[in-house]
């Protein structure tokens, strides 16, 4: 008879849980996780504090290892590896190999999507500049940190007040950086109510965090002397940062974006 073969799209949170449960529900069954990213099952919510130094050492992110996987739970773990398109009249996948860009086809009996989320960049003028970052992935926290380290940052601005805006806003303050917070509604925290929030906003300027409410970045420039200019809307002040901008942020799901290539 042959094995059942389960498949799993992103190696994180969901998809590594869930290969952990799958092989406790039937020890007989093929099972394999495909990630994109270079690591298989890391704690993203570390990522801030990896970036302040309270986490000193990057492996400590790492929850678990292809060779965990293998040796622990029999699960095939394939990192850079990209599912891209999925045929459900034949369920099959077809896979991208990051390396060499070679694609291949697997087949499966059970196929399981847990592909996470992506940041939202703002769609406006020069968000794609050097300087501005997302921290979504071990690698974006690695970058964020040697940028600050190569470029000596005196100042950032965080956009997005919410849990990871806020943890990026601490950690940045830890390693003695001039905080400014641009969020677009009238609040931090917009989960909170506005009562709640406000002990936050407090302990924010308590803190030496500058926090700017009701301003929606609408553009980002680098200037002649290397600096980088954020505009928010309404009319306010330029913030105008060292060198480092780290935008909190919010993040979209990805699941829809996968295409079905029936
Ligand atoms: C900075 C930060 C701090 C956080 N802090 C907290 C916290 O304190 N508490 C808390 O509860 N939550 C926190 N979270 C949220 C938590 O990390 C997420 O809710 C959780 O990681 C979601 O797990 P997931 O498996 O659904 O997705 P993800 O962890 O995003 O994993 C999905 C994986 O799928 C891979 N993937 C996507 N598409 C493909 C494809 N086509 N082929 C192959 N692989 C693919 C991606 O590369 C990714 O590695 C934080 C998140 C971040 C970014």
């Amino acid at each position: 008879m042959t094995k059942l073969r389960i498949l799993i799209v992103g190696g994180v949170a969901g998809g590594a849980s869930c290969a952990a449960r799958a092989r406790r529900l039937n020890e007989e069954a093929e099972i394999i996780i495909f990630e994109r990213g270079p690591y298989v099952s890391f704690a993203n919510c570390g990522l801030p504090y990896y970036m302040g130094g309270v986490i000193a050492e990057e492996r400590k992110l790492l929850v678990s290892s292809v060779e965990v996987f293998k040796s622990r739970f029999n699960v095939e773990v394939r990192t850079e590896h990209e599912v891209i398109a999925i045929d459900r009249s034949r369920s099959e996948i077809q896979v991208k190999r990051l390396g060499t860009g070679e694609v291949y086809r697997e087949r499966y009996d059970a196929l399981v999507l847990a592909p996470g989320a992506v940041p939202i960049r703002p769609p406006v003028s020069g968000a794609d500049l050097p300087g501005i970052f997302v921290i979504r992935s071990i690698p974006d926290s690695r970058e964020i940190k040697q940028w600050i380290e190569r470029h000596r940052a005196k100042s950032a601005v965080v956009v997005g007040a919410g849990f990871i805006g806020l943890e990026a806003a601490e950690n940045l303050c830890r390693l003695g950086i001039k905080v400014t917070i641009l969020e677009m509604l009238d609040q931090v925290m917009p989960p909170l109510d506005p009562e709640m929030a406000a002990f936050v906003q407090r302990h924010l300027s308590e803190n030496g965090v500058e926090v700017h409410l009701n301003s929606k970045v609408d553009g980002f420039e680098r200037t002649s002397d290397g600096a980088l200019l954020v505009g928010p809307r309404p009319a306010k002040p330029t913030t105008r940062t060292s060198s480092s901008f780290v935008p909190g942020y919010a993040q979209r799901a990805i699941l829809p974006k996968l295409p079905d290539w029936r």
